[in-house]
Protein backbone atom coordinates (compact mmCIF):
# COMPACT_ATOMS: atom_id res chain seq x y z
CA UNK A 1 0.00 0.00 0.00
CA UNK A 2 1.22 3.63 -1.10
CA UNK A 3 1.91 5.82 1.79
CA UNK A 4 0.37 9.67 1.64
CA UNK A 5 3.84 10.62 0.89
CA UNK A 6 4.43 8.35 -1.61
CA UNK A 7 1.19 9.02 -3.25
CA UNK A 8 1.95 12.90 -2.75
CA UNK A 9 5.26 12.21 -4.75
CA UNK A 10 3.19 9.97 -7.80
CA UNK A 11 0.90 12.63 -7.95
CA UNK A 12 3.36 15.38 -8.88
CA UNK A 13 5.20 13.42 -11.10
CA UNK A 14 1.74 13.73 -13.00
CA UNK A 15 0.44 10.40 -12.10
CA UNK A 16 -3.29 9.47 -11.74
CA UNK A 17 -3.85 6.54 -9.78
CA UNK A 18 -6.68 4.67 -10.17
CA UNK A 19 -9.12 2.07 -8.44
CA UNK A 20 -10.05 1.78 -4.71
CA UNK A 21 -7.08 -0.59 -4.05
CA UNK A 22 -4.22 2.22 -5.35
CA UNK A 23 -2.32 -0.43 -7.19
CA UNK A 24 -3.20 0.76 -10.36
CA UNK A 25 -2.22 4.50 -12.26
CA UNK A 26 -2.09 5.97 -15.78
CA UNK A 27 0.07 8.69 -17.19
CA UNK A 28 -0.12 10.44 -19.75
CA UNK A 29 2.79 9.56 -22.53
CA UNK A 30 4.87 12.42 -23.38
CA UNK A 31 4.45 11.19 -27.23
CA UNK A 32 0.52 11.56 -26.72
CA UNK A 33 0.80 15.19 -25.84
CA UNK A 34 3.68 16.03 -28.00
CA UNK A 35 0.65 14.25 -30.69
CA UNK A 36 -1.98 16.31 -30.22
CA UNK A 37 -0.17 19.50 -29.52
CA UNK A 38 1.71 19.18 -32.83
CA UNK A 39 -1.65 17.76 -34.92
CA UNK A 40 0.52 14.96 -35.05
CA UNK A 41 3.71 16.02 -36.07
CA UNK A 42 5.30 14.72 -33.39
CA UNK A 43 4.39 11.30 -32.68
CA UNK A 44 6.33 8.15 -30.84
CA UNK A 45 8.48 5.53 -32.78
CA UNK A 46 5.43 2.85 -32.11
CA UNK A 47 3.23 4.91 -34.63
CA UNK A 48 6.17 5.11 -37.01
CA UNK A 49 6.62 1.21 -36.61
CA UNK A 50 3.64 -0.30 -36.34
CA UNK A 51 0.66 2.09 -37.27
CA UNK A 52 -0.98 2.72 -33.75
CA UNK A 53 -2.08 6.67 -33.15
CA UNK A 54 -0.10 8.31 -30.46
CA UNK A 55 -2.51 10.87 -29.40
CA UNK A 56 -5.17 7.98 -28.79
CA UNK A 57 -2.81 6.06 -26.70
CA UNK A 58 -3.53 5.22 -23.26
CA UNK A 59 -0.36 4.72 -21.09
CA UNK A 60 -1.80 2.46 -17.77
CA UNK A 61 -0.61 -0.10 -15.19
CA UNK A 62 -2.49 -2.49 -13.10
CA UNK A 63 1.15 -2.78 -11.13
CA UNK A 64 2.31 0.53 -10.30
CA UNK A 65 3.21 -1.18 -6.70
CA UNK A 66 4.75 -4.58 -7.93
CA UNK A 67 7.75 -5.74 -9.76
CA UNK A 68 9.68 -9.01 -8.71
CA UNK A 69 12.82 -7.12 -10.32
CA UNK A 70 14.80 -3.79 -9.30
CA UNK A 71 16.45 -3.41 -12.63
CA UNK A 72 19.35 -0.41 -12.48
CA UNK A 73 18.26 1.00 -15.71
CA UNK A 74 14.75 1.61 -14.58
CA UNK A 75 13.18 5.00 -14.62
CA UNK A 76 10.55 4.36 -11.59
CA UNK A 77 11.43 4.90 -7.78
CA UNK A 78 11.81 1.47 -7.00
CA UNK A 79 11.21 2.44 -3.24
CA UNK A 80 6.88 1.94 -3.67
CA UNK A 81 7.53 -1.72 -5.22
CA UNK A 82 6.49 -4.41 -3.62
CA UNK A 83 6.02 -8.44 -4.40
CA UNK A 84 2.15 -8.69 -3.14
CA UNK A 85 -0.74 -6.49 -3.71
CA UNK A 86 -2.92 -6.84 -0.31
CA UNK A 87 -6.00 -5.52 -1.72
CA UNK A 88 -7.06 -6.02 -6.23
CA UNK A 89 -8.61 -4.00 -8.15
CA UNK A 90 -10.93 -5.76 -10.26
CA UNK A 91 -10.30 -5.44 -13.90
CA UNK A 92 -13.51 -3.76 -15.15
CA UNK A 93 -13.39 -0.68 -12.23
CA UNK A 94 -9.48 -0.55 -13.77
CA UNK A 95 -10.55 -0.22 -17.33
CA UNK A 96 -13.14 2.34 -16.87
CA UNK A 97 -11.42 4.11 -13.99
CA UNK A 98 -7.96 4.54 -16.57
CA UNK A 99 -10.52 5.53 -19.26
CA UNK A 100 -11.94 8.67 -16.78
CA UNK A 101 -8.31 9.89 -16.20
CA UNK A 102 -6.88 9.84 -19.08
CA UNK A 103 -9.42 12.24 -20.71
CA UNK A 104 -9.59 14.00 -17.21
CA UNK A 105 -5.67 14.36 -17.52
CA UNK A 106 -6.02 15.62 -21.31
CA UNK A 107 -8.28 18.67 -20.33
CA UNK A 108 -5.08 20.18 -19.03
CA UNK A 109 -3.88 20.19 -22.53
CA UNK A 110 -7.02 22.98 -23.46
CA UNK A 111 -5.31 25.93 -21.86
CA UNK A 112 -2.18 25.37 -24.31
CA UNK A 113 -1.98 25.46 -28.00
CA UNK A 114 -3.23 22.50 -29.40
CA UNK A 115 -4.55 20.55 -32.45
CA UNK A 116 -8.58 20.73 -31.30
CA UNK A 117 -9.30 17.70 -33.81
CA UNK A 118 -6.43 15.25 -32.12
CA UNK A 119 -7.40 16.25 -28.83
CA UNK A 120 -11.17 15.85 -29.41
CA UNK A 121 -10.21 12.08 -31.12
CA UNK A 122 -7.41 11.43 -27.87
CA UNK A 123 -10.60 11.90 -25.73
CA UNK A 124 -11.71 8.31 -27.29
CA UNK A 125 -8.44 6.27 -26.67
CA UNK A 126 -8.26 3.24 -28.69
CA UNK A 127 -4.63 1.97 -27.75
CA UNK A 128 -3.58 1.07 -24.76
CA UNK A 129 -0.11 0.37 -23.87
CA UNK A 130 -0.05 -1.70 -20.50
CA UNK A 131 3.75 -1.10 -19.59
CA UNK A 132 3.89 2.51 -17.14
CA UNK A 133 5.47 0.61 -14.29
CA UNK A 134 5.72 -2.59 -12.55
CA UNK A 135 5.62 -5.81 -13.36
CA UNK A 136 1.93 -6.41 -15.17
CA UNK A 137 1.89 -10.51 -15.27
CA UNK A 138 2.17 -10.50 -11.46
CA UNK A 139 -2.16 -8.39 -11.82
CA UNK A 140 -4.04 -11.90 -11.00
CA UNK A 141 -6.46 -10.83 -13.94
CA UNK A 142 -3.91 -8.91 -16.48
CA UNK A 143 -6.11 -11.76 -18.63
CA UNK A 144 -9.84 -10.25 -17.95
CA UNK A 145 -8.07 -6.81 -18.07
CA UNK A 146 -6.69 -7.56 -21.76
CA UNK A 147 -9.96 -8.57 -22.52
CA UNK A 148 -11.85 -5.64 -21.28
CA UNK A 149 -9.71 -3.48 -23.44
CA UNK A 150 -10.21 -5.50 -26.35
CA UNK A 151 -13.88 -5.45 -26.08
CA UNK A 152 -13.99 -1.69 -26.06
CA UNK A 153 -12.31 -1.39 -29.39
CA UNK A 154 -8.62 -0.93 -28.25
CA UNK A 155 -5.16 -2.50 -29.33
CA UNK A 156 -3.46 -3.73 -26.06
CA UNK A 157 0.76 -3.42 -26.06
CA UNK A 158 1.52 -5.54 -23.14
CA UNK A 159 5.12 -5.01 -21.64
CA UNK A 160 6.33 -8.21 -19.45
CA UNK A 161 9.67 -8.48 -17.79
CA UNK A 162 9.00 -12.33 -19.09
CA UNK A 163 9.31 -13.70 -15.57
CA UNK A 164 6.09 -15.54 -15.58
CA UNK A 165 5.61 -18.12 -18.51
CA UNK A 166 3.10 -19.59 -16.61
CA UNK A 167 1.28 -16.58 -16.76
CA UNK A 168 1.77 -15.69 -20.47
CA UNK A 169 0.80 -19.80 -21.47
CA UNK A 170 -2.92 -19.26 -20.29
CA UNK A 171 -3.63 -15.70 -20.69
CA UNK A 172 -5.41 -13.68 -23.71
CA UNK A 173 -2.82 -12.68 -25.10
CA UNK A 174 -2.53 -8.84 -26.11
CA UNK A 175 -2.01 -7.84 -29.89
CA UNK A 176 1.48 -6.99 -29.07
CA UNK A 177 3.64 -8.76 -26.73
CA UNK A 178 6.70 -7.44 -25.82
CA UNK A 179 9.22 -9.07 -23.94
CA UNK A 180 12.62 -7.13 -22.31
CA UNK A 181 16.22 -8.89 -22.30
CA UNK A 182 18.49 -6.32 -21.21
CA UNK A 183 21.36 -8.79 -20.14
CA UNK A 184 22.97 -11.59 -22.18
CA UNK A 185 23.95 -14.09 -19.17
CA UNK A 186 22.70 -14.70 -15.92
CA UNK A 187 25.84 -13.33 -14.36
CA UNK A 188 24.88 -10.20 -16.05
CA UNK A 189 21.65 -10.40 -14.99
CA UNK A 190 21.88 -10.74 -11.38
CA UNK A 191 24.53 -6.87 -11.86
CA UNK A 192 22.12 -5.48 -13.82
CA UNK A 193 18.43 -6.31 -13.07
CA UNK A 194 18.79 -7.57 -9.20
CA UNK A 195 15.79 -10.01 -9.29
CA UNK A 196 14.33 -10.62 -5.65
CA UNK A 197 13.91 -14.37 -6.59
CA UNK A 198 16.65 -16.70 -7.42
CA UNK A 199 14.34 -18.53 -10.61
CA UNK A 200 14.33 -15.30 -12.66
CA UNK A 201 16.38 -15.97 -15.23
CA UNK A 202 15.27 -19.69 -15.75
CA UNK A 203 11.83 -18.06 -15.74
CA UNK A 204 12.71 -15.99 -18.45
CA UNK A 205 14.46 -18.37 -20.61
CA UNK A 206 11.58 -20.31 -20.39
CA UNK A 207 9.41 -17.38 -21.69
CA UNK A 208 11.69 -17.05 -24.73
CA UNK A 209 11.38 -20.90 -25.27
CA UNK A 210 7.38 -20.17 -25.04
CA UNK A 211 7.51 -17.53 -27.39
CA UNK A 212 7.19 -18.88 -30.39
CA UNK A 213 4.14 -21.02 -29.53
CA UNK A 214 2.37 -18.04 -28.65
CA UNK A 215 0.42 -17.06 -31.57
CA UNK A 216 0.70 -13.19 -31.75
CA UNK A 217 2.86 -10.51 -32.68
CA UNK A 218 6.04 -10.52 -30.40
CA UNK A 219 8.61 -8.03 -30.05
CA UNK A 220 12.31 -8.86 -27.87
CA UNK A 221 13.17 -5.28 -26.33
CA UNK A 222 16.56 -4.76 -26.08
CA UNK A 223 17.51 -1.71 -23.16
CA UNK A 224 20.94 -0.99 -24.17
CA UNK A 225 23.72 0.59 -21.80
CA UNK A 226 26.89 1.52 -22.95
CA UNK A 227 30.21 -0.27 -20.95
CA UNK A 228 27.16 -2.39 -19.23
CA UNK A 229 25.11 -4.41 -21.53
CA UNK A 230 26.22 -3.73 -24.99
CA UNK A 231 28.70 -6.62 -25.38
CA UNK A 232 28.51 -10.34 -26.53
CA UNK A 233 25.84 -9.71 -29.40
CA UNK A 234 26.42 -13.72 -30.09
CA UNK A 235 24.94 -14.47 -26.46
CA UNK A 236 21.83 -12.08 -27.22
CA UNK A 237 21.46 -13.73 -30.62
CA UNK A 238 21.28 -17.24 -29.40
CA UNK A 239 18.93 -15.91 -26.62
CA UNK A 240 16.56 -14.60 -29.36
CA UNK A 241 17.19 -17.60 -31.60
CA UNK A 242 15.04 -19.29 -29.04
CA UNK A 243 12.26 -16.85 -28.93
CA UNK A 244 12.07 -16.25 -32.62
CA UNK A 245 9.94 -12.53 -32.29
CA UNK A 246 8.87 -11.12 -35.37
CA UNK A 247 10.71 -7.79 -34.04
CA UNK A 248 13.35 -6.85 -32.27
CA UNK A 249 13.85 -3.26 -31.11
CA UNK A 250 16.95 -2.13 -30.06
CA UNK A 251 16.77 1.04 -28.26
CA UNK A 252 19.37 3.21 -25.96
CA UNK A 253 18.62 3.36 -22.39
CA UNK A 254 17.81 7.18 -21.98
CA UNK A 255 19.06 8.86 -18.27
CA UNK A 256 16.05 9.66 -16.96
CA UNK A 257 13.62 9.28 -13.59
CA UNK A 258 15.26 7.07 -10.80
CA UNK A 259 17.82 5.56 -13.40
CA UNK A 260 19.76 8.44 -13.37
CA UNK A 261 20.99 7.88 -9.47
CA UNK A 262 22.19 4.48 -10.76
CA UNK A 263 24.06 5.02 -14.06
CA UNK A 264 26.00 7.51 -15.37
CA UNK A 265 25.21 9.55 -17.74
CA UNK A 266 27.97 8.36 -20.16
CA UNK A 267 26.10 4.91 -20.37
CA UNK A 268 23.87 6.56 -22.65
CA UNK A 269 24.62 5.39 -26.28
CA UNK A 270 23.89 7.52 -29.26
CA UNK A 271 22.03 6.79 -31.76
CA UNK A 272 24.78 5.61 -34.06
CA UNK A 273 25.92 2.85 -31.49
CA UNK A 274 23.13 1.55 -30.92
CA UNK A 275 22.59 1.01 -34.68
CA UNK A 276 26.05 -0.65 -35.16
CA UNK A 277 25.09 -2.71 -32.17
CA UNK A 278 21.72 -3.78 -34.15
CA UNK A 279 23.57 -4.65 -37.20
CA UNK A 280 25.81 -7.10 -34.99
CA UNK A 281 22.80 -8.44 -33.80
CA UNK A 282 20.90 -8.63 -37.40
CA UNK A 283 24.51 -10.12 -38.77
CA UNK A 284 24.26 -13.30 -36.36
CA UNK A 285 20.27 -13.80 -36.98
CA UNK A 286 18.03 -13.89 -40.05
CA UNK A 287 16.47 -10.11 -39.15
CA UNK A 288 17.06 -7.17 -41.14
CA UNK A 289 16.87 -3.40 -39.90
CA UNK A 290 13.59 -2.53 -40.98
CA UNK A 291 13.44 1.43 -39.53
CA UNK A 292 14.70 3.15 -36.79
CA UNK A 293 14.11 6.55 -34.99
CA UNK A 294 16.84 8.97 -34.30
CA UNK A 295 14.90 11.26 -31.25
CA UNK A 296 14.50 7.64 -29.31
CA UNK A 297 17.41 6.06 -30.20
CA UNK A 298 16.24 3.18 -31.01
CA UNK A 299 15.94 0.66 -34.55
CA UNK A 300 13.72 -2.29 -35.58
CA UNK A 301 14.94 -5.08 -36.78
CA UNK A 302 12.26 -7.54 -38.70
CA UNK A 303 12.38 -11.53 -38.99
CA UNK A 304 12.91 -12.63 -42.19
CA UNK A 305 10.66 -15.85 -41.55
S1 LIG B 1 2.82 3.46 -27.64
FE1 LIG B 1 4.14 3.98 -25.91
S2 LIG B 1 5.40 5.70 -26.62
FE2 LIG B 1 3.66 5.52 -28.04
S3 LIG B 1 2.12 6.92 -27.24
FE3 LIG B 1 1.71 4.90 -26.35
S4 LIG B 1 2.77 4.89 -24.39
FE4 LIG B 1 3.60 6.56 -25.61
S1 LIG C 1 11.15 -5.13 -14.70
FE1 LIG C 1 10.52 -3.12 -15.47
S2 LIG C 1 9.41 -2.15 -13.79
FE2 LIG C 1 10.55 -3.88 -12.91
S3 LIG C 1 12.46 -2.99 -12.19
FE3 LIG C 1 12.84 -3.74 -14.27
S4 LIG C 1 12.45 -1.99 -15.65
FE4 LIG C 1 11.55 -1.52 -13.62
Amino acid sequence: MLSEKQLKQLQKASYKIIGKSKHSAVKLCLWCKKSIKSGGENVCYKQKFYGINSHRCLQMTPCLTLCNLRCNYCWRDHSYFNQRLENIDPPEEIIEESIKAQRKLLTGLGGVEHSEKFLKEAMNPNQVAISLDGEPTMYPFISELIDGYKKRGFTTFLVTNGTFPEVLKKITLPYQLYVSLSSNSEEMYKKLQNPLLKNCWRKLNETLELFPSLKTRKVIRLTLIKDINMNHPEKYAELIKKASPDFIEAKAWMCIGGSSLRLKYENMPSHDEVKEFSKKISDLLDYKISDESKPSRVVLLKNNH
